[in-house]
């Protein structure tokens, strides 16, 4: 029996209008396309990738210092062609990414 069980943070979305961080917002949507897939490890999660028929999961997803996603699949798929696949843009994979003008 599995629970939904994930580690969370207690207490309202405060005033930082951050709702989710892109990693979230990847790994919530690998769930949806490749359910079950996703593995955490030390330095971040595995999942199978979305981009090819994958059955070792050779996907690597980690969060970069600037809370950007970093996606790397050994099997040689583009990074745009694994955020494709997902249904998302580039723009998806960072933090800051609403509007370019500072
Ligand atoms: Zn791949």
């Amino acid at each position: 029996m599995n629970s939904s069980n994930s580690p969370r943070h207690g207490g309202q979305a405060g005033q930082w209008g951050i709702t989710e961080r892109p990693i979230d917002r990847l790994l919530r949507t690998l769930e949806i396309v490749k359910p079950q897939t996703i593995k955490k490890t030390g330095a971040g999660f595995t999942a199978l990738c979305p981009a090819h028929e994958d059955g070792n999961r050779s996907l690597s997803i980690r969060e970069g210092d600037d809370g950007r996603v970093l996606i790397h699949c050994f099997a040689g798929c583009t990074v745009a062609s694994v955020v494709f696949a997902l249904g998302l843009e580039m723009r998806d994979l960072f933090a800051n990414g609403r509007g370019g003008a500072r």
